[in-house]
This record gives structure tokens, C-alpha cells and sequence, in this order.
């Protein structure tokens, strides 16, 4: 069984092409910026056969086109690595794209077969700096950048993620060590930009939860061109909206 919180089909947002979103239950972070605090308790979610996330797949198969597929996000998918295996190995046999968005902060041999087996990682790099790491998520960044390099030494293609937060990630001596660590990395095939958002801070009030990052402002126009001429100087990057 593997808990899910709940999907998003046609998703263009996470992975290449038309996809279904699986979002799963569970992250071992606390991301001060989470858009979905509520996928972040290890309890909770719906549990789910295999088969029934595999037949909602197939019949979104047509809407895939070449480049799409399903996406496991979260939450942190790996958390459900053991269980996620099984489910990856069916949709391969049904010939859909698997993507994982991970944050790469788990690792195990179950987290080692799953990577193995998946099409893309989507690794959301939060920080290089690994003070401001886990000030930002509550941990190290050290696993995840020992996963980064796990994948480019096996081959896993992979695109990094970065959420660009005014005050906490956007610092230039940050980005230009990222740039610095990452910039000969074969594997990298895309690098993307997120400006950071406040669209979950509702569930927030829901969950009765206070929302650390509300004195925040959104990005200007002029820190987003900054920050994308810095990641440039390294990487072909993408600016998302
Ligand atoms: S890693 Fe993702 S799901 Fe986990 S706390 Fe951070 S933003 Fe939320």
C-alpha cells in the first residue's frame, strides 16, 4: 500500500510533458516555505493498492503524449521507497515516464533501487549553504548533496530545483558556490528557478499552524533577472512562474 495525499492530473509543472502527480504522505523536512504542510506529518493519506494508482496511470496514458508521464511528489516520496519500487516496476511495464521530485535528504538501499529504476530525478536543491540549509528545512543538506552526486556517478539523469526565497536563498555567495559544486555535472539536464510563492500559506491557518515566512515579500522582477544572470553564469537555466 502506498499513502497517498493526493493527485493532480495534467500537470505541467513537475517533469516534462502532460503528467499525473501523485502526492505522497510524509517528509522527514519542514521547509519554512512548504506549500503543503499537510503531506508533511508521517501519519495521514489514503492508503492505496498498487494496481489502483497503475490503472489511474493507464487511463491518462493517451493524454501523456512522448514526453509525459506520472510524477511522484510530496511530501517526500522516498520516505515510501520500499513500497514505491513495485509501483515504479508496473508503470515501466506499462510503459509510462516515471519522475521522482525529491528532496534527496533519505538514503537506503530501497532509495537506491527506486532512483535506479525511475526515467528523471527532479532534485530540489533548498540551500547550498548548509547553515542556511537547515535553518530553512530543519536539516543538513549533506545527504542530499551526496544524492546529486550518487546520481551523476550512475548516470541518473536529473534536474535541480531551487526555490529562489528573498533573505534566505538568495544570497550570491550561495548561488555562486551551487554554481561552483554543480557546474561540471554531466547529468544535469535542466535547471530550474521557482520563485518563491505564498499560495499554501492558507493551509497554514487551516492546520492552526503559524506561518514563519509570512513578513517575506514575494521576489521583485529585478532579484528574479539577478538571480537567473547568476545561475546562467553556470548552467542553462529556466526561470518558472
Ligand atoms: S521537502 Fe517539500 S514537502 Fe518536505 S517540507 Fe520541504 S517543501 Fe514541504
Amino acid at each position: 500500500m502506498i499513502k497517498v495525499h493526493s493527485y493532480e492530473s495534467m500537470g505541467t509543472y513537475d517533469g516534462p510533458g502532460l503528467r499525473l502527480v501523485v502526492f505522497l504522505q510524509g517528509c522527514p523536512f519542514k521547509c519554512l516555505y512548504c506549500a503543503n504542510p499537510d503531506t508533511i506529518p508521517f501519519e495521514g493519506g489514503t492508503a492505496t493498492e498498487i494496481e489502483d494508482i497503475v490503472s489511474r496511470a493507464v487511463n491518462q496514458k493517451a493524454f501523456f503524449g512522448k514526453r509525459g508521464g506520472v510524477t511522484f511528489s510530496g511530501g517526500e516520496p522516498t520516505v515510501q521507497a520500499k513500497e514505491l519500487i513495485g509501483l515504479v516496476r508496473r508503470l515501466k511495464e506499462e510503459g509510462i515516464h516515471v519522475c521522482i521530485d525529491t528532496n534527496g535528504g533519505i538514503w537506503n538501499s530501497y532509495v537506491e533501487e527506486l532512483l535506479s529504476l525511475v526515467d528523471l530525478v527532479l532534485l530540489d536543491v533548498k540551500q547550498f549553504n548548509d547553515g542556511r540549509h537547515t535553518e530553512l528545512t530543519g536539516r543538513s543538506n549533506s545527504q542530499t548533496l551526496k544524492t546529486a552526486q550518487w546520481l551523476e556517478e550512475h548516470g541518473k539523469a536529473f534536474w535541480m530545483r531551487y526555490v529562489l526565497v528573498p533573505g534566505i536563498s538568495d544570497f550570491e555567495e550561495d548561488i555562486r558556490a551551487l554554481g561552483e559544486h554543480f557546474k561540471n555535472y554531466k547529468m544535469i539536464q535542466r535547471v530550474e528557478i521557482l520563485p518563491y510563492h505564498t499560495l499554501g500559506v492558507h493551509k497554514y491557518e487551516t492546520l492552526g499552524q503559524e506561518y514563519t515566512l509570512k513578513e517575506t515579500p514575494t521576489n521583485t522582477p529585478e532579484q528574479l533577472d539577478r538571480a537567473k544572470a547568476l545561475f546562467d553564469e553556470y548552467f542553462d537555466c529556466a526561470m518558472m512562474n
